[in-house]
């Protein structure tokens, strides 16, 4: 594709910068931006944002696109001039946090943009809540909070990294879901933009841009709920799936490790986490299971494939028992009334295989794929109407989530025939 932009050339830094996107996209003519902000053209270095945890097999791999551009915005400012830039010249836009998800939503699958947060990290926190920029990251509020006597009500197990924007756009759930559910349910307003500007959306609205993968707009911010700092009680059995989640009422966080999962961690049997608010037993194996919380693949010395799904609570020790035929190392972590289970298989061929089927499996029980990104998609016909209005040019992360691409086209064959 050839651009033909104009370059307004404002300051010595921006003449840097903009040379090297003149180069990097063969810009022949025009554009009147760019101020202050930060691009990113290095052919190797774009070459790195092709990528997040998601690990596909070679052919598949092919079809991700090295982006033009990575943008790192610093401003609300300087995303609207991203904004502009990619209206005008249509060319879509790839939102970025910490690229710790495996599902692809970062993946460009056209030549793209990628607008990168790490930059927009500031946070404060006030009263019972925090606003936080979108690259903030959910393990220094939550320290943050904690010198205030606060704690988050839900954050990732990958919080040492991963970013406010990234799980907000996922509606992901994870640490204290069990108690207070996803995230999406625990935000007060979300700020976003495109391209007829900036928002502060809340109540219904909100699920507009919660858990649509960045496809309906950037998320700049978010107000997100805290709790009271009351200490975590862990507790840790041996128990069978079916009688652990009778024990669910009233946890702050649960997870079930399976035998094989316990192995890789060179302990016996399996294990019940259930963890309670200012409540309930401990013992010294529900404070170790706790503790590694944030390493969910600790002690494994190879690169995984592995699936997650989603299945009802009620549906999920059927599943479980089904799964125990073809997996040995799996971890199941609670929600409110649903369970995500993540299945670890070694990096052979038949592994990819033996991963469709966790998600045919669960299909068969009510479940489905955890996550959408590049790898899934749903079929919501108000969200897409509303995208429409909104992107009708189709830029804002397209082929995710709710829009169908040649990779969740072949996932979706794939499982039927696993
Ligand atoms: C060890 C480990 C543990 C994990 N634990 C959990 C867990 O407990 N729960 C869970 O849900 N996931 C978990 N994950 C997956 C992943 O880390 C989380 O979903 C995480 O929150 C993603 O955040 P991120 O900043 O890396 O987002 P990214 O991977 O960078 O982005 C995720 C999606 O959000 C979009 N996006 C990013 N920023 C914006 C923005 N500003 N505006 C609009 N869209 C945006 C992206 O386009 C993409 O579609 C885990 C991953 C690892 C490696």
């Amino acid at each position: 594709m050839v651009f033909k932009i104009k370059i307004v050339l404002k300051s010595e830094e921006v003449k840097v910068y903009n040379l090297q996107l003149m180069t990097a996209m063969r810009f022949v003519d025009s554009v009147e931006i760019i101020g202050n902000l930060r691009v990113e053209t290095h052919p190797k270095v774009c070459e790195l944002y092709r990528y997040d945890l998601l690990d596909l097999p070679p052919p598949l791999s092919r079809i991700t696109k090295k982006p033009i551009a990575v943008f790192q915005p610093e401003s609300d400012d300087d995303v609207l001039k991203i904004l502009k830039v990619a209206a005008k010249f249509k060319v879509p836009l790839i939102p970025r946090g910490a690229a710790s998800s495996a599902y692809g939503g970062v993946v460009p699958i056209k030549k793209s943009f990628v607008v990168e947060f790490s930059r927009m990290r500031k946070f404060r926190i006030q009263k019972n809540c925090v606003i936080a920029e979108s690259g903030a990251n959910w393990f220094e509020i939550e320290n943050a909070a904690n010198r205030e006597n606060l704690a988050l009500r839900v954050y990732p197990t990958s919080a040492f990294v991963s970013t406010v924007g990234g799980w907000v756009a996922q509606n992901g759930f994870g640490v204290g879901s069990l108690a207070y559910g996803r995230i999406g349910e625990n935000l007060e307003w979300i700020e976003v933009a495109d391209f007829k500007g900036i928002r502060r959306v809340s109540g219904e609205e909100k699920w507009r841009y919660v858990g649509a993968y960045g496809t309906t707009g950037l998320i700049l911010r978010a107000c997100v709920k805290l709790r009271e700092n009351k200490p975590i009680n862990a507790e840790a059995v041996s128990l069978s799936l079916d009688k652990a989640v009778e024990l669910l009422d009233g946890g702050y966080y649960a997870a079930y490790i399976s035998c094989g999962a316990m192995k890789n961690l060179g302990l016996e049997g399996n294990a019940f986490l259930i963890c309670r608010e200012g409540w309930g037993d401990k013992n010294a194996l529900g404070e170790y299971l706790w503790n590694r919380r944030f390493e969910p693949l600790k002690g494994i010395n190879y690169r995984p494939i592995f699936s997650e799904v989603l299945l009802p609570l009620e549906s999920v020790a059927d599943f479980e028992a089904r799964l125990r035929e073809f997996c040995k190392s799996y971890e199941i972590v609670f929600s409110k009334n649903e369970a995500s289970i993540f299945a670890i298989f070694d990096k052979k061929w038949e592994s990819y295989i033996r991963a469709l089927k966790v998600l045919k499996v669960a299909k068969r029980y009510g479940g489905k794929f955890y996550g959408l990104g590049m790898i899934s998609y749903v079929k919501d016909k108000n969200l897409r109407e509303f995208k429409r209005s909104i992107d009708p040019h189709n830029l804002l992360n397209p082929g995710k989530a709710f829009q169908p691409n040649l990779i969740s086209k072949i996932i979706k064959i794939a499982v039927m025939l696993a």
